[in-house]
């Protein structure tokens, strides 16, 4: 074969292909990316880059599937994984088709859990990309040994404890001679030892670490899918953790770490002590704004699960919005009364060959900050926000001075309340409601329902009356109409939550401030109150003290 070699990571370095092939389509490029333990925040930024531009992913099992929401809608996503001891695409197999995705030009994301080149197989790919001459670049990860262990509360190093770290495969036989293993040197080396694919072979594992001169008195923990929102950590001795993971059913991907930094655990667990730990949470939001919600909530420990409830789409075109346009510059006062409605507006007025500068000379009245924040992002400026976000509270703050006469125009969704147009109506304004965009039940509603209620729920959350009433809906389309009354609602407010009740449904759960941060603070104080948490826990502080102490 008349091959250049490549120097290994030389991206884009088509000039030194053959010349019969620099005639042929322009090679493509091949990025093996570590996508990290689990969590998909624990990817780093040039993987999620690489990600974003990709043509084709070549993913691996234990990678969560969320990193994916950055990727182009075009990308083509070959899902090759293989569970513990089961099938997936062979390694060869693998291999070739990566040689072939960049050979056909396509820049392939090649996304390995954890650290690519750390266990996983990650050097084979690169081996075989480097002798076929396909230019490759190597994007590190964060890896399940160091992640998991840090997720448990475990640092693998401690100025007291351990200063050396061995990172090792369980998945050579250790009741079999002839592995890479050196089991003496490695026991006697290492303080900390970290064990990787270690599930099956665990009372054959710790055996041979005590038969090498650990003692079986020293401290030992598996972890079991690190930084997941379904971690779980088993603590014992060497002697008996395989018989107490065994117990507590631990089941792959898990790792285990020996060593006396162990015992840092019972002072430093984190994971398992955040406010929403162990709760599965629905956010029903539409799908481009279900993101702050679930990202307040994941911070507070909960799994999220998202079904979209809602999403928006335009109006109708109208004949009546050209009057709307030319009655804009009589209008003393526009409101807005949701965040999207500032770029609805923009995307009609564009429609219209119009733009944003059709509301010079008009004051701005925002229901809440955040729809305030999404109007002077465009660079207009809001002159009145109420202290309640919501309909009667602008009727409640709305600003003195002569009201009689004035012109009013709120722009919102086609289902908005009339509450605001009929109070400032009342107040001597001229008000007309101008709808700018709609809601509506997204077609993948009544079949996603069904998924996600499988498994119990310990809290919905909703965040507009339109959002209850199309899960009250397609609950029932799915025969699962009972379910609704037993479902704990956590609502984003008085409207959402009457709409709860109306449907015969529980709200466990209303925001003090009609806020996506507030419902999310709200929620979890609630939750911890209704789960009085005992489990008693030494400070931080008084061991770090302790330390301090014995160094001194
Ligand atoms: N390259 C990966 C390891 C691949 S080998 C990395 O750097 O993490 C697969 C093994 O990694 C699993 O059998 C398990 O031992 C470990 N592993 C991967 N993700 C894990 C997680 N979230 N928690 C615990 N162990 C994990």
């Amino acid at each position: 074969m008349s091959c250049v070699r490549i120097a290994p990571g030389a991206l884009f370095s088509v000039s030194v292909m053959p010349k019969k092939n620099r005639k042929r389509k322009q090679v493509g490029a091949v990025y093996l990316v570590g996508a990290g333990p689990g969590d998909p925040q624990l990817m780093t930024i040039r993987g999620q880059r690489l990600l974003a531009r990709a043509d084709a992913v070549v993913i691996d099992r234990l990678v969560s599937r969320d990193v994916l929401g950055v990727c182009r809608s075009d990308v083509v996503i070959f899902d090759v994984g293989k569970a513990a001891g089961g099938q997936g695409a062979s390694q060869g197999s693998i291999n070739r088709l990566l040689i072939r995705l960049a050979k056909n030009g396509r820049r392939v994301v090649r996304l390995k859990g954890g650290d690519p080149l750390l266990f996983g197989r990650g050097a084979e790919e690169a081996l075989a990309l480097a002798s076929a001459c396909i230019p490759f670049e190597i994007v590190p990860g964060v890896t399940s040994a160091l992640a998991a262990p840090a997720a448990a509360g475990i640092p693998l190093t401690h100025r007291a404890f351990a200063s050396t770290v061995g990172i090792l495969t369980g998945h050579e036989d250790p009741r079999k001679g002839g592995g890479l293993i050196q089991w003496t040197a490695l026991v006697r080396g290492c303080d900390t030892l970290v064990c990787l694919m270690a599930v099956q072979t665990l009372p054959a594992l710790t055996q041979r670490l005590i038969g090498s001169g650990r003692g079986a008195d020293t401290p030992a923990a598996v972890i079991e899918r690190g930084t997941w929102p379904a971690q779980r950590t088993v603590t014992a001795t060497l002697g008996d953790i395989a018989q107490k993971a065994q117990a507590a059913q631990i089941q792959p991907p898990a790792i285990l770490v020996v060593g006396e930094v162990v015992r840092l655990r019972e002072h430093l667990s984190w994971f398992e002590h955040r406010p929403l730990w162990g709760t599965r949470i629905l956010v029903t939001r539409a799908a481009e704004k279900s993101n702050l919600l679930a990202e307040c909530l994941q911070d507070l420990g909960a799994e999220v699960e998202r079904l979209p409830a809602i999403e928006l789409a335009p109006m109708p075109r109208a004949a009546r919005f050209t009057q709307v346009v030319q009655r804009l510059p009589q209008t003393d006062w526009v409101c807005f009364t949701s965040p999207e409605g500032i770029a609805w507006l923009a995307y009609t007025l564009r429609l219209y060959r119009k733009d944003l500068r059709s509301l010079a000379g008009c004051h701005i009245a925002a229901i809440g900050i955040k729809t305030a924040e999404s109007i002077e992002a465009r660079g207009l400026h809001v002159d009145f926000v109420p202290k309640r976000f919501s309909q009667e509270g602008v009727l409640d703050d709305w600003p003195k001075g002569r009201r009689r006469g004035k012109r009013a125009m709120i722009f919102c969704a086609e289902q908005s309340r009339d509450v605001l147009a009929d109070g400032l109506r009342e107040r001597g304004l001229s008000v007309e409601k101008v709808p700018i965009y709609r809601t509506r039940v997204p077609a993948s509603l009544p079949a996603a329902v069904k998924r996600v209620f499988e498994r119990p729920m310990d809290y919905v959350t909703v965040t507009s009356a339109s959002c209850v009433e199309h899960l009250y809906r397609s609950l029932a389309a799915a025969g699962l109409g009972r379910q609704f009354r037993a479902l704990a609602f956590a609502s984003i407010g008085p409207v959402t939550s009457e709409t709860v009740r109306r449907h015969g449904g529980n709200v466990a759960v209303e925001a003090r401030e009609s806020t996506i941060e507030d419902l999310a603070a709200t929620l979890a104080a609630k939750h911890a109150e209704a789960a009085q948490r005992t489990a008693p826990r030494e400070s931080f502080e008084s061991f770090s003290l302790a330390v301090r102490e014995e160094g001194e």
